[in-house]
């Protein structure tokens, strides 16, 4: 029950902005956004850049170096992966929303 209030008052406040960093199965990083999953393309010391997981969308976000989101680029061309992502999900956003707020 703590965990749950934590995400609800973020949410409220209206930031952060719910991104999410998850490992893929594979062990890549993937950084969730809304409903959407993004795969890491290019990382400079700066700037991280994430691409759709979809082949073909061309959607991408910019997070600088202490995850924070920088920026969100054009729109998906597919719908939402939720469902498969769900389950995951709420476990790492437990995870985030405590590093969060243990810099
Ligand atoms: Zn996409």
């Amino acid at each position: 029950m703590a965990e749950a209030f934590v995400i609800l008052t973020s949410e409220i406040q209206g930031k952060p902005p719910s991104i999410l960093f998850i490992n893929s199965n594979k062990g890549k990083p993937l950084l969730v956004a809304g409903d959407y999953t993004f795969k890491l393309n290019k990382a400079t010391t700066t700037t991280k850049y994430w691409i759709s997981t979809i082949k073909d969308c061309a959607a991408k976000v910019h997070t600088d170096s202490n995850n924070g989101l920088i920026k969100s680029v054009g729109n998906h061309s597919h719908l939402p992966e939720k469902e498969k992502l769900e389950a995951r999900e709420a476990r790492e956003k437990i995870t985030f929303f405590k590093n969060f707020s243990h810099p």
